[in-house]
């Protein structure tokens, strides 16, 4: 059996290694276009905030060694045909191409970031972030560069932990969100007010205006941004954070399938319409298990478990396949001395997929009334109207919020409802980590009710 794994960041390493302790006679060869394998991308922030020098990743000769891989780093694969079991793939090194046979395929080619499309987007110190070379263009450039302004154009995760870098760093920071408020996406604008004022008490200006264009210097360095309000903002360097767009001209090549999300389109299994090709990472579509929808989520356990559920059918011989539960939509930030934390649909998501659904949203507090050292809570439930059951949540605050939306995901994975939440939960009580009647206990009882 040889198997190819295409992708070395995370997806494609938990795909890698679980072949191989799955079947230790499996040749496993992963190849990886850049020179880092086993990467933490998640600790991005760090680097650029001048925290951490470098992001964690492992040394592609540990990987192999200690998992019995091999790993081909500054091999970019650019050709797969399904009918053949070939590869072709570039050695980047080496200037040269060759071609390699095998029986199976992983894709764990993940995403890039998506661009803005404007004029300057490729001049000097405009930055994106997805790989290790990423996150050191943008620590060398805040590092070597006069910058006193950055501006980062989009408001969601990245975006909002990126700005709260670059004030770290002692720098000013404005963030462009043409929505007009920061993580739209992940909380509704009734939570947007704590938000709002975390970030002016950060000194982050939010502007509700889209880049158009970004203008440069006689050398070619970003000078500003000009917005779609006709606004020209001063800067010496750009953070590009509009959301990621699956990598798939190989798989679209291949005739591997996509899905309506763009990404590869898998079954629970993790199989692509290709038989000897699976897919993994955040260029696989995986199923909402909320409303049965196919989305992108593209978060790092997610992008390893699709790996190695990917890797044990890979390289099966016998037994039930192994399938991926799916996910609930998990997602947080922890930014300017909040944790904002989402899981399952929005109201947005809920009319999408057809649900008649019914929020409250109740404002509490992080520790029991006498403990000192609380801080406002904010739940945000939604449900189904008629059967109460539970579809999402959102829970912001100072402390405390990402454990109540952890609560949460068991919860809605097991379809269980506002009442169930509300009187069938023994949810731990210990004054230092919540009062005695939970918030997320109250919003789920008044949900209940709300929702019969
Ligand atoms: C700034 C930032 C912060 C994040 N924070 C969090 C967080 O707090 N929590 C969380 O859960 N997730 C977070 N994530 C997301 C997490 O990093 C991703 O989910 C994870 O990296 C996905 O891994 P992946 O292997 O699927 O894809 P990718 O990370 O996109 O990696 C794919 C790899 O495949 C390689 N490749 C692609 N095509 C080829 C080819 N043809 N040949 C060879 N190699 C190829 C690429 O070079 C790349 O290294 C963050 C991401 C970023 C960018």
């Amino acid at each position: 059996m040889r198997l190819a794994v295409i992708g070395g960041l995370a997806a494609g390493p938990a795909a890698a290694a679980e072949a191989k302790r799955r079947d230790p006679a499996a040749e496993v060869v992963l190849f990886e276009a850049s020179a880092f394998v086993s990467v933490g991308a998640c600790e991005t922030r760090l680097v650029a905030a001048g925290v951490l020098d470098d992001l964690p990743s492992i040394p592609a000769e540990t990987l192999a060694s200690t998992r019995g891989l091999d790993v081909r780093t500054r091999h970019r694969v650019d050709a797969l045909d399904v009918r053949t079991g070939t590869l072709t793939v570039e050695a980047m090194d080496h200037g040269s191409r060759y071609t390699d046979r095998f029986d199976r395929f992983i894709l764990a080619t993940g995403a890039r970031a998506r661009r803005l499309g404007i004029a300057g987007e490729d001049a000097h110190g405009v930055f994106a972030l997805r790989s290790k070379e990423d996150a050191h263009a943008l620590r060398d450039w805040l590092d070597t560069e006069p910058v006193r302004h950055v501006v980062v154009a989009g408001a969601g995760p990245v975006g909002v932990e990126l700005a709260e870098a670059v004030r770290l760093r002692g720098l000013r920071a404005t963030i462009l969100a043409p929505e007009g408020r920061a993580l739209a996406g992940l909380l509704h604008a009734d939570l947007g007010a704590p938000l709002a004022s975390a970030l002016r008490a950060a000194g982050v200006a939010l502007r509700a205006e889209r880049a158009i264009e970004i203008l440069t210097n006689a050398a070619g360095r970003v000078r500003a941004v000009r917005t779609d309000r006709g606004e020209l903002i001063g800067c010496q360097a750009v953070i590009v954070a509009v959301g990621i767009e699956p990598r798939t001209e190989l798989a679209r090549a291949a005739g591997i399938r996509l899905g309506a999300t763009g990404g590869l389109a898998a079954d629970d299994q993790m199989r692509t319409s290709a038989r000897t090709v699976w897919a993994c990472g955040d260029g696989a579509e995986v199923r909402r298990v909320v409303d049965g929808a196919s989305v992108l989520w593209p978060v790092a356990p997610v992008a390893r478990q699709t790996g190695r559920v990917a890797a044990r059918n890979a390289v099966r011989r016998g037994g039930p396949p192994a399938t991926f539960a799916g996910v609930t939509g998990a997602a947080a930030v922890v930014a300017f001395g909040l944790e904002l934390a989402a899981v399952g649909l929005s109201e947005r998501d809920a009319a999408f997929a057809g649900l008649d659904a019914v929020a409250v949203q109740v404002a509490g507090r992080s520790r029991s009334s006498v403990t000192p050292g609380g801080h406002p809570l904010w739940v945000r439930l939604l449900a189904e109207r008629g059967s109460g059951r539970l579809l999402g949540g959102q829970v912001m605050g100072a402390e405390g919020a990402a454990w109540r939306a952890n609560v949460l995901v068991p919860l809605l994975r097991a379809r269980a409802t506002a009442r169930d939440l509300a009187e069938d939960t023994d949810l731990l009580y210990t004054p230092p980590v919540g009062p005695a009647v939970d918030p997320l206990r109250v919003a789920a009882a008044r949900l209940a009710a709300a929702a019969r």
